[in-house]
């Protein structure tokens, strides 16, 4: 019995082995025949033809009426599309027109593109790309997942790899290979505009997630009918801005850089993420896009990215009119290209590649300079199929926004939600109760939803997805609607009618204040103050002093400050931005079809000028005579509530004391001691004691999300190298000490010795 189960594992082995052997040997003939065709391609351009190749355009370029007139029907416009293709060799495209398109048009605008490619000597696909950040956004009916702050807060990567397989799928059902997603800059400044945009604040959490995104959107096989190729973004330090405010100077470190900013990206790249989107802004005082350093040491030589670098919007001009280290937009063109960009995001403007052209004729930048970008952008078209299918079959797609789909998209929004609060068990409620539902938030699908949805703020409903349900509509559904009072009662900033919601409060059981923020990202989600609005702050307290429970529901883009009202209310539900379904993942939660199992991805601030993160260092801890200013946020990160109740017991560790480059497997029993299932995340937090660079307080190290039974119990594991201990040392390279270290899981502790 043994020696045959011996045999089949070793013939399995063999058998994997020749599998791999087979792919790898199948996967090195494709990429020579890619690289000869490619070494042809490049040998038969002209320098315009390759000036062209580096031009990324706006879609706005080719169609008819003015740049970003929204109000115009969107069509091509032939003499546009001549110029733009023919005359100028465009090798890219980006973007909607403005707003969300049906896939019939979606088509048809790739069927024009690609038919005036025919017109060209050399026939090179163009390489389309778009923001399809939380599923296909600019897609009529595409199913909309929640942001990533939202996915991250699930703490469960299955779901954020099934939501990038879906949108890679609807992308691809709507024609577009390349996906400019996900954003890998981490939120460790709760001003920024783009906090949802990410996977919050801890390098360990969002690297976990990077890996599921990434496997989602580009499988094994970029040129796979239902697979696009990823873009991580901003490469590197864009989120750390110093006065909050978007693209506006990042000063740090190069060991913070390392510590904090670089393991995403070195995880996606890791991952074989085929292209990366440049920081549009400066770190200490050089612009990235100019910085051969990040983009060619770091990026290239260090980490060993071999794919496409894209700029990020402008922002070669931007070097010029903004930055102001090039005298003129040429000059800008010769640093920028010359320091490793290999296509520019121009995206409005013919003067690049005419430039371009004239820098390489002039010898301003070399022509192997040139050839290599232009090597890279035709390999990514060849590995994501183009060469042989511009797009898919349109009838393919028969699960564009199937209800599988739309299930996926609602599984993850349940699993973001995150209680913050719950005094006395005051949530569920019983669906035969009377509520008052009130709130900027409570009838809105965008400010559900977010920027990057149909259109690129968000804010405009005309494009919203039919039949999609605000909480209001979805709860109307799931109570009845004679059991649910509606009073607007304030605009996101204004009062209207304040006093007829605490009116209408006296004759219900209970309030649900739905709260939020106005979509918005980039610079026009810039804010001068954290705090929420005052017109809803009021709104809930005016609510609260009626003395009726109130529960508070939180729609926004970033951690608004709101320590004016927690003590106030008696339960919290933290939304971030559900997209599409969440108006039925909130009703389902507040009446207990959804027992919520989110957790902070940040740390939520209680004070406008106590930002901190929960890795802090113990300097921003102690409890001394002067401490009473130290580490005191709303809300930690990690934290969320549940229906039910989890103990913790029995945390073991395999070994107390462990050789350099050995491991540890760490062993901790949770029970679930409630009535109700649920889902617990299991967080496995490390202290290094002392080190020679100061140590954080602790580091999120590995973590598990687990379901349990009412009553039932479970004990996980995780195993620990030394290598994972690591940090940043004195000659910012990574390094583990010996000494000694500190377990943290939930409330049991348990140290071990590093020798
Ligand atoms: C944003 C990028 C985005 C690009 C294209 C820029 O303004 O910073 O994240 O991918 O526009 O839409």
């Amino acid at each position: 019995m043994c020696s045959q189960s011996l045999f089949t594992q070793l013939l399995l082995v063999v058998w994997v082995l020749l599998l791999c052997t087979d792919t790898t040997h199948a996967q090195n003939v494709s990429t020579k025949k890619r690289d000869k065709l490619v070494r042809k391609l490049v040998a038969k351009m002209s320098v315009a033809e390759k000036a062209g190749q580096m031009t990324q355009l706006n879609v706005d370029m080719i169609m008819e009426g003015d740049l970003f007139n929204l109000t115009q029907p969107n069509a091509v416009d032939p003499e546009k599309l001549h110029k733009a293709i023919v005359e100028t060799k465009a090798g890219s495209i980006l973007n909607a027109g403005g707003h969300t398109w049906t896939r019939e048009f979606w088509y048809s605008l790739h069927k024009a593109i690609n038919d005036k490619v025919q017109e060209t000597k050399l026939k090179v696909p163009v390489l389309y790309g778009v923001d399809a950040i939380h599923g296909c956004n600019y897609t009529a009916g595409a199913t909309l997942f929640p942001q990533q702050i939202a996915q991250a807060a699930t703490w469960n990567p299955n779901l954020v790899k099934r939501a990038a397989e879906i949108t890679a799928y609807e992308c691809r059902a709507s024609g577009i290979p390349w996906n400019f997603s996900p954003v890998l800059d981490v939120a460790r400044q709760p001003l920024w505009s783009r906090v949802f945009e990410t996977f919050g604040e801890d390098p360990h959490l969002a690297s976990v997630m990077t890996t599921a995104m990434i496997k989602g959107y580009e499988g094994d096989n970029i040129a796979d009918k239902e697979r696009v190729a990823a873009c991580m973004k901003h490469f590197l330090g864009y989120s750390f801005p110093f006065t909050g405010k978007d693209r506006t100077p990042v000063y740090m470190g190069e060991r913070q850089l390392r510590e904090y900013f670089l393991p995403t990206f070195r995880e996606a790249i890791a991952q074989g993420a085929h292209t990366v989107m440049i920081n549009s802004g400066e770190i200490n005082g050089i612009p990235v896009h100019a910085n051969s350093k990040i983009l060619v040491d770091l990026l290239r030589t260090e980490l060993g990215f071999t794919g496409l670098a894209v700029t990020d919007w402008e922002d070669i001009k931007k070097l010029h009119n903004i930055h102001r280290v090039a005298a003129t937009y040429k000059e800008a063109v010769k640093i920028a290209i010359n320091a490793g960009i290999d296509l520019a995001m121009v995206p409005i403007d013919y003067d690049f590649t005419k430039h371009l052209i004239e820098l390489v004729n002039e010898g301003e930048v070399p022509m192997a300079r040139v050839d290599e970008a232009v090597t890279r952008i035709l390999q990514l078209k060849y590995d994501l199929g183009l060469f042989d299918n511009y797009v898919y079959d349109f009838d393919y797609y028969t699960e564009f926004a199937s209800e599988s789909h739309q299930q996926a998209a609602l599984q993850t929004a349940l699993e973001s939600i995150t209680l913050l609060k719950n005094d006395s068990g005051i949530l569920p409620l019983a669906k035969s109760s009377k509520i008052l539902l009130t709130g900027p938030a409570a009838n809105s699908l965008n400010i559900l939803n977010g920027a990057w949805t149909h259109t690129w703020q968000g804010v405009d409903d005309k494009w919203n997805t039919p039949k999609k349900l605000t909480i209001m509509q979805a709860i109307a559904k799931e109570i009845g609607r004679d059991k649910m009072t509606y009073v607007e009662a304030c605009t996101l900033d204004e009062a209207i009618n304040i006093d007829k919601a605490v009116q209408a409060a006296q004759s219900v059981d209970y309030i649900v204040a739905c709260i939020g923020e106005l979509p918005s990202t980039e610079k026009p989600g810039d804010i001068n103050d954290l705090t929420l609005p005052a017109a809803q702050i009021e709104l809930v307290n005016a609510l609260a002093a009626t003395n009726k429970p109130i529960i508070v529901v939180i729609a926004e883009n970033r951690p608004r400050i709101i320590n004016a009202i927690v003590d106030k209310c008696d339960a919290i539900l933290m939304t971030y931005l559900l997209g599409d379904e969440g108006g039925v993942a909130v009703s389902k939660t507040l009446f207990g079809d959804n027992n919520p199992s989110g957790k902070l991805p940040y740390t939520y601030p209680r004070y406008v000028n106590d930002l901190m993160t929960y890795d802090h260092k113990f300097a921003e801890t102690l409890d001394t005579k002067f401490g009473h200013n130290a580490f005191n946020p709303q809300f930690e990160f990690g934290h969320g509530l549940s229906y039910t109740t989890f103990a913790y017991s029995d945390l073991q560790l395999s070994t107390t004391e462990l050789a350099m480059g050995g491991e540890v497997t760490i062993n901790v029993t949770v029970k679930n001691t409630g009535k109700r299932d649920g889902k617990e995340v299991v967080q496995v937090y490390v202290r290094d004691e002392y080190a020679s660079i100061t140590p954080s307080v602790k580091r999120l190290r590995a973590f598990d999300k687990v379901a349990l039974k009412a009553g039932e119990s479970k004990q996980l594991n995780f195993v620990l190298n030394t290598s994972d201990l690591a940090f940043i040392g004195l000659d910012n390279k990574p390094v583990t000490e010996t000494g000694f270290f500190e377990v943290l899981v939930a409330d049991q502790k348990i140290r071990f010795e590093v020798k």
